[in-house]
């Protein structure tokens, strides 16, 4: 056996259960990871200020581990994928190249061409499924369709769970080739950020296969029999915060079901507590939202229900800022976005709270909201980052009714009664009491003054009326239907 072949490393950052690198391991004597810098093609979402920080980590721990088991990481950059990996195909006399599949428009139509021009060329091009649990195409209604409704997409998956294979293991050494070609720098991507933004980003994360695995042990031992209890309190450590390990593959899907099966030492879903269960659903909504993604490449950009692209938005870029940098008057939404900034990522029940604000408060188009998350988030994910907007906004497969609004006052007191979460990334309303941290201007002057607060000055008063708010948001609705 004196084949070669080059694996191209993308969203699959991990060396365990990775079924292209380890069948190009079985097939092949010698074996080239490569990794290819080719932001161009991904636009216009290339990858993000936050996820761009996340990917230089995420390759240099590849790149330890790589060295480890005696090979390296090859890196590449360019504006063309096609051209790289043939370029690198001709230097390093690679019979063919492995990869793992993956779901975004772009990728999907550059795969495609890809793998038929090399193998046009006599080149062996095998892919695999490694991110998701099931292929889009694996899953339809009884009528043949993409499922376009959530709960009847799970009930099927979780009929077909769990995964039949059980995570594969890493591969043992890789043997190197006698010489190897020539690799840019990490460095040289200029994927960390020329300013001093990342602070937080580094205090809180450890990106990388190690890290992740780390945090899926964490999760499993402190939260997950808790997690249906606890999964909307932004106060808590009570969410996995697995979604920039699942989105850069230093983990997968597979590999978190099994964890998760093998915690409950369980053999399927139904025998799980409510907490795993509960959980295990939101990897489904993963599932889901590439799915769809995958059938319907359009919703991107646009609604998946048409009639949204009538919808009378509002361009207001001051307003727009203010909800960016956190300054809406708003605790609970503030409070959001300045995690956000801080940290890189924000809880699931926030981001709902802040993109419904962002889109029905201030009538701004889901898509400002889903660009400045893309820039922000370390787990900005196309498929996900589509679906929660969409949703948000009604427009999108199984959304909330555009006519749901939330009350930024009440989700707030609901789902932080104490007010740590706002105390802790708004610190200027920390000494205000809790009965009025989520409504600093209903508190009488004496209580603003003891906690030193300045309305308009230390902290912002309301930018809109949430009532009078909310009723235009309802006039615009009926306006799109009138057309
Ligand atoms: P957990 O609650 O521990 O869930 C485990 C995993 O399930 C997550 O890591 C994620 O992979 C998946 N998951 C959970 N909820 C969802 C969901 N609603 N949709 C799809 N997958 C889900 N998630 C991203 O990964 N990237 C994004 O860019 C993104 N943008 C979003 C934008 C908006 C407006 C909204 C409302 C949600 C968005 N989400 C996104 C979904 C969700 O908020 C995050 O996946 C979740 O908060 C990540 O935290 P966690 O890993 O602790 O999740």
């Amino acid at each position: 056996m004196s084949k070669t072949l080059l694996v191209w490393l993308r969203k699959d950052l991990r060396l365990k259960d990775n079924p292209a690198l380890s069948e190009a391991c079985r097939q092949a004597s010698t074996v080239l990871p490569v990794y290819l810098w080719t932001p161009d093609e991904e636009k216009p979402w290339a990858p993000g200020g936050a996820s761009r920080w996340w990917l230089h980590k995420s390759l240099d721990r590849l790149r330890e581990s790589l060295r480890d088991k005696g090979s390296r990481l090859i890196i590449r950059q360019g504006s063309e994928s096609r051209s790289l990996l043939r370029q690198l195909l001709q230097e390093s006399r690679a019979d063919g190249v492995y990869w793992n599949r993956l779901y975004h428009p772009a990728a999907v139509e550059r795969d495609k061409g890809l793998e038929q021009a090399l193998k046009d060329e006599g080149k062996e091009v095998r892919s695999f499924k490694a991110g998701l649990l099931f292929e889009p195409w694996e899953v339809e209604t009884a009528q043949g369709h993409p499922y376009k409704v959530f709960t009847p997409f799970s009930k099927q998956l979780l009929e077909r769970l769990p995964p039949e294979e059980p995570p594969l293991a890493p591969p043992g050494n890789l043997k190197p080739p006698a010489q190897w070609p020539d690799s840019s720098p990490l460095e040289e991507l200029g994927l960390e950020p020329r300013f001093d933004w990342a602070g937080g980003l580094e205090r809180r994360w450890t990106p990388g296969e190690e890290g992740a695995a780390a945090q899926l042990a964490r999760f499993r031992g402190e939260a997950l029999d808790r997690y249906h209890q606890l999964r909307n309190r932004p106060d808590m450590t009570a969410v996995s915060r697995l979604s920039p390990h699942l989105h850069h593959g230093e983990i997968s899907a597979r590999q978190v079901w099994h964890a998760v099966l093998e915690a409950q030492q369980a053999d399927d879903s139904r025998s799980l507590s409510k907490g795993a269960f509960g959980f295990l659903r939101q990897i489904l909504w993963r599932e889901f939202a590439h799915h769809l993604l995958f059938h319907f490449p359009h919703t991107d950009r646009k609604p998946l229900r048409p009639q949204y692209e009538h919808f009378p938005w509002v361009e207001d870029a001051k307003a727009l800022r203010a909800w960016q940098r956190g300054r809406t008057g708003y605790p609970i939404v503030d409070a959001g976005m300045r995690e956000l900034w801080g940290s890189g990522w924000m809880h699931n029940r926030v981001r709902m709270i802040v993109a419904s604000f962002l889109i029905k408060d201030l009538l701004i188009h889901w898509l400002e909201g889903a660009r400045w998350f893309w820039d922000t988030l370390v787990d900005a994910d196309l498929a996900n980052n589509t679906l929660g907007w969409q949703w948000t906004a009604g427009c999108g497969a199984d959304a909330a009714p555009y006519f749901r609004i939330f009350n930024p006052v009440s989700q707030g007191q609901r789902h932080d009664p104490q007010g740590d979460y706002v105390s802790r990334w708004v610190p200027e309303l920390s000494r205000l009491p809790r009965k009025w941290i989520h409504c600093p201007w209903e508190a009488p002057e004496e209580a603003l003054k003891e906690a030193g607060v300045v309305l308009g000055e230390t902290y912002p008063r309301p930018m809109v009326d949430h009532q009078e708010a909310r009723r235009r948001a309802l006039d615009a609705l009926q306006e799109m239907k009138n057309g």
